[in-house]
């Protein structure tokens, strides 16, 4: 990855972690899921609105470090007016990016991106899939 690259997504990181997005706890939501990764510390709640299967809000609540909290910040922003089908399927994307397995590349994952470097550092990859699969196993189990 050019050190270009590298600083562009470090930024965009950054500035998730900072200013995360759709933070805080659905009142009424009827999913509500919390999930921990012990290797690094990372907690998050889940809420998400589902209606006629779609996804019309999605918040979370949570603490840990700069991967975890930013993934969060981008998975709510990004299912968020989505089918709950797409998703799932977008946690197994980013799943798949994570572990270098083949997926759709051509799909615009928008700010997730970013977090496509993370997939060198095996240790924080928990950090980063924690959200998505919060998001997958509450929506699986609703
Ligand atoms: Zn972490």
């Amino acid at each position: 990855m050019s050190n270009n690259l590298d600083q562009l997504y470090r930024s965009v990181i950054m500035d998730h972690y900072k200013k995360p997005r759709n933070k805080g706890k659905l009142e009424g939501s009827n999913v509500a899921i919390e999930m921990n990764n012990p290797t690094c510390g990372d907690r998050i709640h889940l809420t998400l609105q589902v209606e006629d299967n779609i996804v019309t809000d999605a918040k979370f609540e949570g603490e840990g470090c700069s991967i975890s909290m930013s993934s969060a910040s981008m998975m709510t922003q990004m299912i968020k007016g989505k089918t709950t089908e797409e998703a799932v399927g977008l946690a197994d994307v980013f799943s798949n990016m994570m572990l270098g397995n083949e997926h759709d590349e051509d799909l615009d994952l928008g700010d997730v991106e970013a977090l496509s470097g993370v997939a060198q550092f095996p240790a924080r990859i928990k950090c980063a899939t924690l959200a998505w699969k919060a998001m997958q196993k509450g929506i699986n189990e609703k």
